[in-house]
């Protein structure tokens, strides 16, 4: 069995915001999220990212739940 390690990295899915197709699982570390939003502004989310259903890079958004 594998140990389910604790830290500040998360597995966060990533869904086609044009589509809402589920793309892409991902990793994100949720201090650096902090951070980003403190320094530059910015988040992590919504990422760039090819959707095969729209067939071009669109926005893809934090799903809520893994698949
Ligand atoms: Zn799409």
């Amino acid at each position: 069995m594998a140990k389910k390690k604790k830290g500040p990295r998360q597995p966060a899915g990533l869904k086609c915001a044009t589509c809402g197709a589920f793309g892409y699982i991902t990793e994100f570390n949720k201090n650096n999220e902090q951070l980003k939003k403190q320094t530059s502004n910015t988040t992590t989310f919504p990422l760039s990212k090819y959707c095969s259903v729209c067939r071009k890079h669109t926005p893809h958004k934090q799903a809520k739940k893994l698949k």
